[in-house]
């Protein structure tokens, strides 16, 4: 019975099939690929299943060429597909590689992509018009074959094949004017392919190739003969010395194996010897992957004990903050046949995870220190996961990342580290000044920033609402404290100012506490001498800021801790006089001035007006008056 592919599936498979992509090339790459994929499960299944015997040696992909059927056949004695496997792996973009891919064309839109990453089974398409794919596993008895011609679906029936593993048939299109197929038919041009693409692959891929052979030397009489080659060197590019590698091929590994279609941010290639000996291959991508900040995201590196993939994301490699880095690990000092338990439990394990952990932090210190624009293009895709890291865990590791992380600075319009902040603190500065809100703009137009901006202290603007988190675990920089300037007890006021403003809330003592009773969410109301141009703000007391009670209030199970605010009113504004004449003559609209006026300090705080239809007719009966 013929079955169609899923609607998503299809829509892909149309691409590959009426491609216009110059890189057809990649689809050889991508099916040994999973050639390779397959042999490594089946090898570590042997490992772990005592009924499964598996001769390493014998472990290999074959790549076959006939000229007159035009067919090009990929073989592997890897682990196998069976029905459902078939049935389930070919008919739908399930994976990876493929998904990405579509996610690299929408966000993208741009068609050029798909010859710079891993597109999966689905490529062969481009050059076939039709594929069988004969598949047989370890514990059944039966192959079956999966056969299609691309957009009309697949068939799946029973067959004979007597091999564990997987066999896939290309029929290559026909060649048309400009586009030539036959060219995958000539064993220079494969030769060329596997060498550029695959040289990595730790398995043999074995061709038949025609040797050129001398067999009469006084003649000078050569001879073709055909024979069997493996045409990869089959050193993983991880144990490769690093001036024998390119970076192009460093990129290609990276958005093969991890399914990005950009290049790496950073590659960071180590090989250790000492209490534990390992080569290590990392990536830092250049941009976070479609579900970085989901549940399903999955942390964790590769990790090869001698060279035999034994967990595809081991996830005690990386701590929390460094989620995002992408990678090999291949070591020695780890057995094969020990359970993934165990295993996570071994010491050589933990001694290479802080290892690799110092190594990140090295990277990155130096990558912040010689080259600021690429930091800068990290810290945007991956810096809030470190501001996690410093206060995650009770602040455990935030003395590792405190050098790593920046903010927005009021004087340098751009992202600084505290480092910088520190440095350039005017003399008299004791403590380090930051204001938070929902952007930056909005942050800097808050009242309260206008007095410290005039006495050009510096000002870190934090509108990440991970920000005031990582702050308050930190608590202080070098010694210096960090001050929100929007608490009210900010003292920036000269002893003339103060004594100002306490004979000023001294002489109003009754209008505050009338308007404290009007307005009943704040916990204080009062004149200020703070703000310069400003009628009122909105101020707290306490160690909740008014950003941290939004993230309460956005948290699932709604957290109920507000900020205490305090609403402060310049006493040096016309407002003031209009409002001790109000209290004096006209209580009503006394109140209703209070009431407008809160709301002001609200809205400039980035809090709603709990009842804006009732400000709103508060306003028009103040105008209309
Ligand atoms: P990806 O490799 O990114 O998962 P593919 O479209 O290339 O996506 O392959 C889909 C799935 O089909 C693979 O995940 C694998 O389970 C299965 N598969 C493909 N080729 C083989 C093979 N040669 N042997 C066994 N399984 C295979």
């Amino acid at each position: 019975m013929k079955k169609q592919f899923k609607s998503e599936s299809k829509r892909l498979l149309d691409l590959m099939i009426h491609s216009i992509y110059t890189n057809k090339d990649i689809f050889l790459r991508e099916l040994i690929s999973n050639c390779s994929d397959a042999i490594d499960k089946l090898y570590y299944k042997s490992l772990t299943d005592p009924k499964i015997k598996v001769d390493r040696e014998k472990l290999e992909i074959r790549i076959e060429r006939d000229e007159d059927k035009r067919t090009l056949t990929i073989i592997d004695n890897g682990i196998g597909m069976s029905h459902e496997e078939l049935e389930h792996n070919l008919g739908t973009i399930a994976k990876s590689g493929s998904l990405a891919f579509k996610e690299g064309l929408e966000k993208q839109k741009d068609i050029d992509i798909i010859g710079q990453f891993g597109v999966g089974f689905y490529s062969a398409f481009m050059v076939s018009k039709k594929i069988e794919v004969i598949s047989k596993t370890v514990e059944q008895d039966e192959a079956y074959s999966w056969i299609s011609t691309g957009a009309d679906g697949y068939r799946i029936e029973k067959c004979d094949y007597d091999q564990v593993g997987t066999k896939i048939i290309l029929h290559l299109k026909d060649d048309i004017d400009d586009e030539s197929y036959s060219e995958y038919l000539d064993e220079y041009t494969l030769k060329t392919l596997i060498k550029k693409y695959s040289d990595y692959i730790r398995y043999p891929i074995k061709m038949e190739v025609t040797k050129h052979e001398l067999v009469d030397e006084k003649e000078k009489k050569y001879e073709d003969k055909k024979e069997i080659e493996t045409i990869n060197t089959m050193i993983p590019l991880w144990k490769k010395k690093k001036k024998d590698v390119s970076e192009e091929d460093y990129d290609h590994f990276y958005m093969d194996q991890f399914n990005d279609y950009e290049k790496p941010l950073k590659v960071i290639s180590s090989s250790v010897e000492g209490a534990t000996t390992y080569h290590s291959l990392l990536f830092i991508p250049s941009h976070a992957p479609y579900d970085y900040y989901t549940k399903e995201y999955e942390k964790g590196l590769s990790l090869y004990a001698s060279g035999v993939l034994i967990m595809d994301k081991c996830s005690d490699l990386l701590p929390d903050y460094f989620s995002f880095v992408k990678g090999v690990v291949d070591s020695e000092d780890l057995s094969l046949n020990i359970s993934r338990e165990i295993l996570q439990k071994s010491n050589s394990l933990k001694v290479i995870a802080k290892s690799i952990e110092s190594k990140i932090i090295k990277e990155l210190t130096s990558m912040l220190k010689d080259d600021r624009e690429k930091y800068d293009e990290f810290f945007k895709a991956f810096g809030t996961q470190l501001k996690y890291g410093v206060y995650n865990n009770y602040g455990m590791d935030k003395d590792k990342l405190k050098d790593l992380i920046l903010f927005y600075s009021s004087h340098e319009a751009k992202n600084i580290t505290l480092q910088e902040y520190i440095q350039n603190m005017k003399e008299n500065q004791e403590v380090i000044y930051y204001a938070s809100g929902e952007s930056i703009d909005k942050i800097d137009k808050l009242p309260q920033v206008e007095q410290i901006k005039e006495k050009e202290y510096d000002i870190l603007y934090l509108s990440e609402y991970v920000d005031e988190f990582a702050i308050g675990a930190l608590q202080e920089y070098e010694k210096k404290k960090f001050v929100n300037i929007c608490r009210d007890s900010v003292d920036l006021l000269s002893d003339e100012e103060k004594d100002q403003d306490k004979k000023a809330n001294e002489e109003n003592q009754d209008l505050l506490t009338k308007m404290k009773e009007v307005l009943s969410d704040v916990s204080e109301v009062k004149f200020t001498n703070r703000l310069k141009s400003h009628p009122v703000c909105l101020s707290v007391k306490g160690d909740v800021s008014i950003e941290m009670q939004k993230v309460f209030e956005a948290m699932p199970n709604n957290i109920p801790i507000k900020a205490e605010t305090v609403l402060e009113i310049n006493e040096n504004h016309p407002i003031c006089d209009k409002l001790k004449d109000l209290y004096q003559n006209d209580q009503d609209t006394f109140e209703k001035y209070a009431k407008i006026l809160y709301s002001e300090a609200r809205m400039i705080a980035g809090l709603s007006v709990e009842d804006p239809t009732e400000i709103s007719n508060l306003i028009c009966d103040v105008i209309a008056k």
